[in-house]
């Protein structure tokens, strides 16, 4: 077997690996990054014709640069049904984005209907044929909705691809299982936090609450800045169970979002829990309705979950002058993204100003990635011959290798543009 790695090696982002075993090339994911000055990168084009694509989840760091591949070939795309909605919304916003800032598309609509058309749905636990010998199956990642590892029989080999995955439940998903349908040969496996655990969940939604409880009896606003799939709907659920006697407000592109993640029960641990919590909450469809809110206490959830646009700064700059609002982040703040930055400087550039942002301004770990612990033993139950680590930082990675090697696993952190051999 030989994989090639063409990105998320010593790094977070633009996931791409192409398996080549028995005849068949198969590619799993293709992302794009953000590097830390904002500067978008590519993953390495694949030297070999690719013959099927395996996505593991609709976010851009591992679908971003998918239809590229389908301006030059037509492979089959293997995916869930959620992932392939959730993906075509986030592929025509990153094109809308890129024309609004005079850029060059990563790929045109041509190449994201292509993508579409070759698209074969599979379901969890079922087998997918990938063509000649091979086959895969996709399980739930627990990720976000949709979200997949990939089970690959090459018909000599198997290969594991994990995705990003969590093993833990949380409201919108079930952790991901261990069982696989076969022996692994060749596992793939995200670092993301190999090198950290994760705050309890019940502690962490307890803190977000009462957060939100201390900034509505002071009179202030709480701006939720949130990831449009999965974490705004995980979000409002969490919301849902105390009644704060205030209007949730949803704006941005969750709203779409959430649309296509209401529309697949089947994906979602609490189904009737989460289509509550979305009918108990104020849809914003326009600037009109945004200009009408209230200045009086209100919850609002809205992307972007970094600050990188969105209606966020409608509600930044309406309450800018109410110190008792709060700005409570739902996730992981990239270096270089204005979320970061706000967390580390305290200030935000909003309508050609910077803004000194005297407001509290609190990051909670409502993570959807695996903590060390739970990545340990996921490995330890999968029990594979090769381990490959990936999607992580180059400490992390390279440490994550180490001390499995320590265990006694077969385990490398390829660099990018790495050829392994197993
Ligand atoms: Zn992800
Ligand atoms: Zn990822």
């Amino acid at each position: 077997m030989k994989i090639n790695c063409l990105g998320a090696c010593q790094e977070v982002g633009r996931s791409g690996f192409l398996v080549s075993e028995n005849n068949s090339n198969v590619l799993l994911d293709y992302g794009l990054l953000f590097d830390d000055n904002n500067k978008l990168m590519y993953p390495v084009k694949p030297q070999e014709k690719v013959d099927a694509c395996i996505l593991s989840h609709a976010h851009l760091d591992h679908s971003g640069f998918i239809p590229n591949i389908f301006a030059s070939g037509k492979p089959k795309l293997v995916l869930t049904e959620p992932t392939l909605k959730l993906a075509e919304l986030l592929w025509a916003d990153s094109l809308k984005i890129a024309r609004l800032n005079g850029e060059r598309p990563p790929f045109f609509e041509q190449d994201m209907q292509k993508a579409s058309d070759s698209s074969i749905i599979a379901g969890y636990g079922k087998e997918a044929d990938l063509g000649k010998t091979t086959s895969t199956t996709l399980l739930d990642a627990g990720h976000i909705p949709g979200s997949s590892m990939a089970y690959i029989d090459f018909g000599s080999k198997t290969l594991l691809y994990t995705g990003d995955f969590n093993t833990s439940d949380s409201r919108l998903q079930t952790g991901a299982s261990s069982e696989m349908p076969g022996d692994v040969d060749v596992l793939i496996v995200e670092s993301t936090y190999c090198n950290r655990e994760h705050e309890p969940r019940e502690k962490v939604e307890k803190h977000f609450l009462e957060k939100i409880a201390e900034t509505l009896e002071n009179g202030g606003v709480a701006m939720v800045p949130a990831f449009a799939v999965g974490r705004a709907q995980e979000i409002l659920q969490v919301i849902s169970d105390r009644d704060f006697g205030v209007p949730v407000y949803l704006d941005g592109m969750a709203k779409d979002a959430s649309d296509i993640i209401v529309s697949y029960p089947g994906f979602i641990r609490d189904y009737d829990g989460l289509q509550s919590a979305l009918q108990e909450c104020i849809w914003i469809e326009n600037e009109r309705e945004r200009k009408r809110i209230k200045k009086e206490p209100y919850i609002v959830v809205t992307t972007a979950g970094m600050l990188s646009g969105g209606p966020i700064y409608h509600y930044l700059w309406a309450n800018r002058k109410n110190n008792d609002s709060k700005i409570l982040l739902t996730g992981y703040q990239v270096p270089g993204t204005p979320g970061e930055r706000l967390m580390r400087e305290g200030v935000i550039d909003i309508r050609n100003t910077e803004l000194a942002v005297k407001q509290e301004v609190i990051k909670f770990d409502f993570s959807s990635h695996a903590g060390k612990k739970e990545i340990f033993s996921f490995v330890k139950d999968v029990n594979p011959e090769n381990i490959v680590c990936v999607h992580g930082d180059k400490e992390n990675t390279i440490g994550f290798a180490t001390r499995l090697k320590e265990k006694g696993f077969n385990a490398v952190a390829p660099k990018l543009k790495d050829i392994l051999k197993f």
